[in-house]
């Protein structure tokens, strides 16, 4: 004789929290910033497919955009002295630099010889520079290079023009205008907390004048972009933060300056070689890398496109990051100097052919953009990839076809 059945006690049926966090974020509702932080103890692998999803909506999901651009810093004498920084130097340096326009017209002319359309021109803080030079290199680019845009100087760049040229930044920002700037990159986000930022670098911009420089760009109808470096040993809080204070200036701004917000996000980890943080600073993970990306296209709602970054990650991450979030491979990159003197990833740029390759091995159609994120080229993927690296005559074809 069999043994009587036991009862069988009821189950709660109560969802685990972490669940109806991200069933919120797949519906499109806005996260709490207790919601953002709890995103960090989910397993990655159910927080990516909702960055996905989220991803699909709100940029096409069969694509992969990248932007042909080059870096040109214009000099890496500066006095800032960032502890995570191994790009500047003292002005009595042997290998210090400041760039005479035609050096910069030098740049460009390879640039424009792949098709390039856009500079993004940054340097150290020089104190030796007027505002002459400035207001020149930027018409001299514009008058010898009309078809190329100019992105130019970080915030720490502008507080630095704004506090010695006696100008308001008002003023400033229409002055370098006039000569003929194009946007003004939002480098030098890191982590938006100045608990942090004092840590890693004291004389550094705070984030109040990081926001306030920002906000003034995009009341003038400037492109920028937000960006995010991780790994100083933040808090999720203060990554939270951060992420969040971004969120509310990009509503600011779609509210205020008729929809010219943060045109994407950019972020990556600290790299700390030859640098005084060297061994002080945890610095990131692969897994944490696209842990963060992922977070980050949930938590910026209001943030269109998200970047995978090659220069810090390496390509084979970069590829991994288009399925958690981003959308997005950056740019070529020509001569990429601040990631790489810190360590990066061995890469100091990108051939159209390598982002061509990331993305078509990944499934995705490569599509090559300008810096509004506005497709502006298909390459014919199937030509490009026949194309021997070894000759630079056939890549430069790549992106003109027709
Ligand atoms: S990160 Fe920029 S501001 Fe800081 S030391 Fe390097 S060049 Fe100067």
């Amino acid at each position: 004789m069999s043994a009587p059945a036991l009862p069988i006690p009821a189950q709660p049926h109560a969802p685990l929290p972490g669940a109806e966090v991200l069933d919120k974020a797949a519906r499109g509702e806005r996260l709490s910033a207790a919601e953002i932080e709890s995103l960090y103890h989910l397993p990655l692998p159910e927080v990516a497919s909702v960055a996905n999803l989220l991803r699909g909506a709100r940029r096409d999901p069969g694509v992969v955009s990248f932007l042909i651009d080059r870096n040109i810093n214009y000099t890496n004498i500066c006095n800032v002295g960032c502890n995570f920084c191994a790009f500047y130097r003292t002005g009595r340096q042997k290998d210090s630099y400041t760039l005479e326009y035609e050096q910069v017209s030098a740049k460009i002319r390879e640039l424009e010889a792949v098709n390039g359309t856009r500079i993004l021109l940054q340097g150290g803080v020089n104190p030796a520079l007027g505002l002459d030079y400035y207001t020149g290199l930027l018409r001299h680019v514009k008058a010898n290079h009309p078809t190329i845009r100019i992105d130019a100087f970080s915030p720490e760049e502008v507080l630095f023009m704004e506090k010695t040229f006696g100008l308001s930044l008002d003023a400033l920002l229409d002055t370098l205008i006039e000569a003929g700037l194009d946007g003004l990159p939002g480098a030098g986000g890191e982590i938006l907390e100045d608990d942090v930022r004092a840590k890693a670098a004291p004389a550094r911009i705070r984030s109040d004048d990081w926001f306030r420089i920002l906000d003034a760009a995009q009341r003038k109808g400037l492109y920028t972009i937000s960006t995010m470096v991780i790994g100083f040993g933040e808090t999720y809080a203060q990554r939270t933060s951060h992420l969040l204070k971004i969120r509310d200036q990009q509503d600011r701004a779609l509210r205020d300056y008729g929809g010219n917000g943060f045109s994407g996000f950019a972020m990556w980890t600290l790299q700390t070689e030859h640098t005084r943080l060297h061994g002080k600073a945890p610095g990131a993970s692969a897994h944490e890398y696209l842990q963060q990306l992922a977070i980050a296209r949930i938590a910026l709602d209001n943030v269109v496109n998200i970047q995978a970054s090659w220069p810090a990650q390496g390509f084979k991450v970069a590829q991994a990051a288009l399925f958690y979030g981003a959308n997005d491979l950056g740019s070529t990159m020509l001569e990429e100097n601040v990631v790489s003197a810190a360590g990066g990833h061995g890469r100091h740029q990108a051939t159209v052919r390598e982002l061509i390759r990331i993305a078509v091995d990944a499934g995705f159609r490569p599509a090559i953009r300008n810096s509004r994120f506005q497709i502006i080229d298909w390459p014919d993927a199937r030509a490009a990839l026949h194309q021997s690296e070894a000759n630079p005559e056939r890549e430069r074809a790549v992106g003109t076809p027709g």
